[in-house]
This record gives structure tokens, C-alpha cells and sequence, in this order.
């Protein structure tokens, strides 16, 4: 029986609306919750670190079970390591980097845990020929099954290992997670700047090319900053300095500064060329003033990267194929100048787009059968923020977008149908035949996977 329950009322972030809360701290009490249904009513849902935009994780009158005391870490060789699913990314790189390792991928936001990022997509700048989510470096997992056995799963069942990585935890609670990991490889940044349209005729250019790719969007300067990651020989990641400027710039000043003259100014025409332009300058200054060598590791212990931050930013992702993306570019601006002339609603942080790579080693992954581009929209404005994104799925639609079940704010059912179509009807039998009493399915997973 889990030591560690806790009701609602004491719950420090879990979902508000679960019956039960619970944190376990081993493997035992999770068995304890899924055997229970009566004291730990259906639906189970396993949280991290709780940073996703839809309802994923929501365990409406059921148990939310807080995984983030599942810490333990083993180093299994000079390859390979365990961790709890709880351990956050950010602790992980640390615990790594002392060893010189790192994680094969550029995963930001190192405040989510491993079974958080490891049971959905993961949307980053990766080096090709890294994994195109942290999901495909798993080796095994232990599971706590929906009936309370635990299973190892491993290559000797690849069937079920693609259905639990990116599984968004419908299969059970992802306990311990064996990861591949590498000796720290440094990168190198080059930045470019455009302007809308020759950033269409350049995105086919760079389609293909050996490097990771960042996009910082501006659609109301009509301004695009490129960043493109090539890996780099050598025996270190450079100067910390560069870096740490950076870091801060994007992920603490911009964010901050935002918010800030949102609360005070109210009057859109002087407010919004404010925000602007300060976004605009701090991103030239920081890919003009500093070139930078970068890793994994870098980015993943970056301090600035919290998400607890005194500027809560709101995001969402959709993903679109390669060869589309610059129409999308174009069709994204018109629909931001549009829709702000119209609603008068402003995603007030530059978009981001990054490149994913292909990647078929899990059922669910959104880059299944080709690479594509992301696109992150951002904003600190709550107001408005859910009829854009809701207008923004139909434009979505249209140019063959591929939805995150847990990232993509403003989906509806029939966008993940189209998507993932034959894999997602493949994920639902095995899904029914696994969990018959829907003990892990939730209303929102029962809406758009069933
Ligand atoms: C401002 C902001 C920007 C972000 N931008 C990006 C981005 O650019 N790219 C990106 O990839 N991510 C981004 N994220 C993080 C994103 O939310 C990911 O979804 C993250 O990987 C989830 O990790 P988590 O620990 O928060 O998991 P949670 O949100 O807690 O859970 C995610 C899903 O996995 C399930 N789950 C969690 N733990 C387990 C477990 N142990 N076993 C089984 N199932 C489990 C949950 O039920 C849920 O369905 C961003 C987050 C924020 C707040």
C-alpha cells in the first residue's frame, strides 16, 4: 500500500480534479494503486512534471499518481544507463555530465521528467542522425501494467517496447527507464537572418542539410533567425560564457520583458512594437555578438531553461512534412496579421520551428514515416490564446499537420485520426487488449484514441 497518499486538498501540483493523489516511492506502491481500483478509482493516470498543453495527463474522479520521488539512477556501463521515471531532465544531464556523457538529442525544457518525455514526442534541434525524440534512445523499460504486474520490456518485445515509447502512459506506469547515452559531442551554431520569403526559398536548402535547425519566427517584423547545429570534432564544449548569455537572452529576458510590458501597457499599437522590437534586438545581438560551441549537455544544465520561471509561457506545437513547411511559413504569417487585425490577439513570443528527423522506432511518433518541421507557437497572454490556436488547427489541417497528443493545444479527434490513421487504429486494438477495463484510459485519450 503506498506510504505516501495524499488527498486533493494537499496536493501541491497535481491535477486538482483527481480523486486521489498519490507519490509513490518504489515500485511496490504503484503495483498497490493499479491492483485497487476501489481505494485508487480508474482512470490512472501517471504524471511527471505536468507540462503538457491538453489533457493528457487529467485524471477527472481517478488517481493521479506524481512520479517525480522515482529518482533512483544506475550506471549499467560506459553506454548505457537506468534511471526512475521521475528523475528530471535536467538532473539526469547533470549526473551524466560528470561522467562526460550526455543524452543523443538536443532536448530542452529541463524541468520535465524522463517517463514525461520518453511517453510523448519530444521536439528539439537535434544534430541529424541523433534520435528524433529521446523516446528511441530507450532500451527497456520497467512497466507497471494496468492489472499491476510488472513487466520488463526490451528488445525481446519490440512490438510492445514501440507502443510504450510515445505511449502517453496507456499501457501502464513507465517505473524505470534504461536509456543509451554517449560521451559529450560538441556543436557548433551559425546563425542567419531572413526575411519571410527568402526564408521560403531558403527552408528547401536546408531540408536536407548535416545540421540541426532552429527557427525564431517574427511574423509581425517579417524577420526569421536561423540557427543551424553542425557537430563538431573536439575534446570540449567550448566557453561556457557565450552560451549562458544566450540562454539567458531567449529563455529568461525576452520572456520576462514580455510579460512585464504586457501587465503595464495596455494599448496594443504602442505595446505590441515595444515587444517587438525588443525580441528583434535581443536575438540579433545574440547571433551577431556570440558565435557558439554548444552540446547536449550544455543545453539540458542551462539555468535558465526553467519552466517554474516568474513569466509563465504557453505553448503549442503542430508538426508539418518537409516539403510543406515553406508554404506553411508563408500561411502563418498571413494568418497571424490576420487573425490579430481581426481578434485582435498576438502570440507576443517569437514562434519557434525546428527540424525532426524521421523517426519510426515508436508507433505514436509524429515522424514516423518522414522528417518534418515543428512549429511552437508561444505566448505569456492567456486571453484569446484558445480561439487562436483553435483557428490555427483548421490552417493546421489543411497543410497535412501532424498533431501531439500532449503538446497541440486546440486539436480535436479528428486531427489525430488523420494523422495517424492505420497506426493509431493498431495502437487502439492492442490498447483495448491490454487494458480491458480502461483502467489508464482518461476522458481525453477516450475522445481521441478510445
Ligand atoms: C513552455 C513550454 C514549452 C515546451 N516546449 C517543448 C518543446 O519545444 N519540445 C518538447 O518536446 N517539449 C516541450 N515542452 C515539454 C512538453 O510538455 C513535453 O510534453 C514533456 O516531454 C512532458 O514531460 P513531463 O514530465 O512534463 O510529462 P507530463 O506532462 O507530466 O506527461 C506527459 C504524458 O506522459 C504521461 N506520463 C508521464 N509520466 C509517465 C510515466 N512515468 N509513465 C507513463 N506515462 C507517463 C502522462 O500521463 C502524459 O500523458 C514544453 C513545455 C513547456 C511548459
Amino acid at each position: 500500500m503506498p506510504r505516501t497518499v495524499i488527498r486533493k486538498s494537499q496536493s501541491r501540483r497535481l491535477n486538482q480534479k483527481s480523486a486521489v493523489s498519490v507519490r509513490p516511492k518504489s515500485i511496490d506502491d504503484i503495483i498497490a494503486v493499479c491492483k485497487d481500483p476501489k481505494r485508487f478509482p480508474s482512470p490512472v493516470r501517471a504524471v511527471g512534471s505536468n507540462s503538457g498543453s491538453t489533457r493528457s495527463s487529467d485524471a477527472l474522479h481517478g488517481t493521479s499518481i506524481d512520479m517525480t520521488a522515482m529518482k533512483k539512477f544506475v550506471r549499467l556501463s560506459s553506454r548505457r544507463v537506468q534511471v526512475g521515471a521521475g528523475t528530471s531532465l535536467r538532473s539526469l544531464a547533470d549526473r551524466l555530465a560528470q561522467d562526460g556523457l550526455e543524452l543523443v538529442g538536443s532536448y530542452e525544457y529541463p524541468e520535465r521528467t524522463v517517463g514525461g518525455l520518453i511517453s510523448s514526442g519530444s521536439l528539439s534541434a537535434g544534430v541529424p542522425g541523433d534520435a528524433g525524440h529521446l523516446a528511441a534512445s530507450v532500451i527497456a523499460v520497467t512497466l507497471v501494467t494496468p492489472q499491476g504486474r510488472i513487466v520488463e520490456v526490451g528488445d525481446d518485445m519490440p512490438e510492445l517496447l514501440a507502443m510504450v515509447r510515445q505511449g502517453y502512459g496507456l499501457l501502464g506506469v513507465v517505473c524505470a527507464v534504461t536509456l543509451k547515452v554517449r560521451p559529450i559531442q560538441p556543436y557548433a551554431i551559425r546563425h542567419r537572418e531572413f526575411a519571410f520569403d527568402e526564408l521560403m526559398r531558403f527552408i528547401p536548402d536546408i531540408a536536407d542539410a548535416k545540421a540541426g535547425i532552429k527557427i525564431f519566427l517574427l511574423p509581425f517584423r517579417d524577420h526569421a533567425f536561423v540557427e543551424l547545429r553542425f557537430a563538431q570534432s573536439g575534446d570540449g564544449p567550448g566557453r561556457k560564457l557565450p552560451w549562458k548569455i544566450r540562454d539567458w537572452a531567449c529563455n529568461k529576458a525576452i520572456p520576462d520583458f514580455v510579460h512585464s510590458v504586457g501587465r503595464v501597457m495596455p494599448i496594443g499599437r504602442i505595446r505590441d512594437p515595444l515587444i517587438d522590437g525588443f525580441s528583434e534586438a535581443t536575438q540579433r545581438l545574440v547571433s551577431r555578438r556570440f558565435s557558439v560551441v554548444g552540446s547536449n549537455a550544455m543545453e539540458q544544465t542551462g539555468q535558465f531553461r526553467k519552466m517554474r520561471q516568474s513569466t509563465a509561457v504557453a505553448y503549442s506545437s503542430w508538426l508539418f512534412p518537409v516539403d510543406r513547411f515553406a508554404a506553411v511559413i508563408y500561411a502563418y504569417r498571413e494568418f497571424c496579421l490576420r487573425h490579430y487585425k481581426v481578434a485582435r490577439f498576438r502570440c507576443d513570443l517569437p514562434g519557434i520551428a525546428y527540424r525532426i528527423d524521421r523517426d519510426a522506432s515508436a508507433l505514436l511518433s509524429p515522424s514516423h514515416d518522414q522528417a518534418l518541421f515543428a512549429l511552437k507557437l508561444r505566448s505569456t497572454t492567456a486571453a484569446g490564446w484558445d480561439a487562436f490556436l483553435l483557428n490555427f488547427a483548421d490552417l493546421a489541417a489543411r497543410f497535412d499537420g501532424v498533431p501531439l497528443f500532449n503538446q497541440t493545444r486546440g486539436m480535436s479527434a479528428h486531427h489525430g485520426h488523420d494523422a495517424y490513421g492505420q497506426r493509431l487504429d493498431r495502437f487502439r486494438k492492442v490498447r483495448r487488449q491490454l487494458d480491458p477495463e480502461n483502467r489508464c484510459l482518461n476522458q481525453f485519450f477516450a475522445e481521441h484514441i478510445g
